[in-house]
């Protein structure tokens, strides 16, 4: 009888946990009902010299400009951005970060989930 009623007490506190983090779970996935377009990439600004041998930029006035820089299947790639571009970008590469923040946090909820899971099933659980 004692045994049973612990298990009881550990279930409502799963069932409260699983609740937590389906609740999370959905907060976290409002990303996907956004509709304003991702850009794969992160906006740096780069300073550099151009290797032209009389040019300012051999005298410390390096050129500076943005690139876009982003990876994709383990080789990375950078393109230069206009001012336009930087401003055009910049809104979409910050929603892609969130986007993909929010797919990190789903992943671990997940796991947490089905951890619960593993735990009431195992308080559920009657020898066979
Ligand atoms: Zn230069």
């Amino acid at each position: 009888m004692y045994v049973y009623m612990q298990n009881n007490n550990k279930l409502s506190r799963l069932r409260q946990q699983l609740h937590d983090s389906v609740d999370r779970l959905r907060q976290v996935l409002e990303v996907a009902w956004d509709r304003s377009p991702l850009v794969k990439g992160s906006l740096y600004q780069i300073a550099r010299r151009c290797g032209r041998p009389h040019c300012r930029c051999t005298r410390g006035h390096l050129h500076r400009n943005f690139v876009l820089t982003w990876s994709e299947q383990g080789r990375h790639h950078m393109r230069s951005l206009s001012p336009e571009q930087v401003a055009q970008l910049r809104p979409k590469s910050r929603e892609y970060a969130r986007f993909r923040q929010a797919r990190a946090q789903v992943t671990v909820l997940c796991k947490r989930i089905l951890a619960i899971l593993d735990q009431i099933e195992e308080l559920r659980r009657e020898a066979s």
